[in-house]
């Protein structure tokens, strides 16, 4: 857009996340959404990487014959296997996709705040994969071998095929609504819903005391994701606001069935992979689980919940899913905190 010479300040009554009347994306203050900006500095406040994480007790554990049963290396394996895909798929959609739709510059510096953060989850894949000498073909691979990891990939992927073709536009009803479902299939369910029967089991082997390392890189990952999950919520919410004309009930009915799918996507995924179950996690307790996050989800958006189920794994709930609660990152991340910003 070419910049409109002597033209006064930005008018940021006029600001909205998307379509924005006059949209100069490059001025950043004054700000209408000072709540992305908000996110922007609690993301650099949780600032992380993979390399500062020891990987010296995986690496033993790993190559020991005797500490890690043939199950457990599986589910690690597989759960590798998801990961090492699924960030980069939620790359792309921010970076190619989603942020040239964004008319609010502080929208848009946590989108690329975001998009550094994929980058950083997917090199912890990498490098959990290269420090214990995985076959990397084999995990990177997953994804197009294992019907389960296939089907979660293939149900993201189909949403992306409207935004990501390089002349769709926003500004009529059925291309922001097509741009709002976007977001929604990425932040509820991509953030909200794919990754947490993965978690779980992370969070399994760190209770068992096995391969710490690497489930010390997934709690980052993990509270780097539920503020990817918090944010998308905050923008959905906003969109809203801004253009409740999309907000149909059609549209809502439509939202509810995908996530309902995807909860299905989701524990089917668990099944198959854990079909014996794990750390004492079994094939009802991971269904009742995604159920469980799948209503949190919908709450977030004020959609209807739909199972209506207790959590069943009480421990996950209080590592993230309640903000504000005690956490189990305190020890480590006093190194980055400048203060007060660990309310995720
Ligand atoms: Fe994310």
């Amino acid at each position: 857009m070419p910049i409109k010479k002597n033209a006064p300040p930005v008018d940021i009554n006029k600001r909205r996340a998307i379509n924005g009347e006059d949209a100069d994306v490059i001025q950043l203050s004054p700000m209408k959404h000072k709540w992305a900006w908000e996110y922007y500095n609690a993301a650099n406040a949780n600032h992380w990487l993979p390399t500062e994480i020891s990987m010296q007790l995986d690496i033993e554990q790993w190559k020991s014959p005797t500490i890690l049963t043939q199950d457990e290396r599986h589910a690690f394996e597989t759960v590798l296997g998801f990961f090492t895909t699924a960030d980069s798929i939620a790359a792309n959609n921010i970076v190619i996709a989603n942020y040239r739709h964004i008319t609010s510059p502080e929208i848009r510096m946590y989108l690329l705040r975001q998009a550094y953060e994929e980058a950083i989850h997917t090199h912890a894949y990498q490098y959990i994969v290269e420090s214990l000498g995985m076959d990397e073909a084999k995990i990177f691979n997953m994804y197009r071998e294992r019907d389960a990891i296939y089907n979660k990939a293939s149900f993201i992927l189909a949403f992306n095929e409207g935004i990501f073709d390089p002349t769709f536009k926003t500004g009529t009803l059925e291309n922001d609504q097509k741009y709002l479902e976007n977001l929604c299939i990425f932040s509820l369910i991509v953030e909200g819903i794919f990754f947490y029967s993965s978690f779980a089991v992370m969070f399994g082997f760190q209770r068992q005391h096995k391969l710490t390392g690497s489930a010390e890189q997934i709690q980052y990952i993990m509270r780097d994701e539920s503020m990817h999950l918090n944010f998308g919520c905050q923008l959905i919410n906003t969109i809203r606001e801004e253009q409740p004309e999309l907000w149909t009930k059609e549209f809502q009915d439509k939202i509810v069935g995908y996530i309902r799918e995807a909860a299905r996507l989701e524990y089917t995924y668990a099944q198959e992979v854990f079909p014996a179950g794990i750390f004492g996690m079994n094939a009802s307790g991971f269904k009742q689980y995604i159920e469980h996050i799948a209503d949190r989800r919908l709450e977030r958006v004020g959609l209807p919940v739909q199972f209506g189920v207790a959590n069943p794994f009480p421990w996950m709930s209080e590592a993230i899913d309640l903000p504000k609660e005690k956490n189990f990152f305190e020890t480590r991340v006093t190194e980055y905190k400048t203060g007060g910003a660990l309310d995720w």
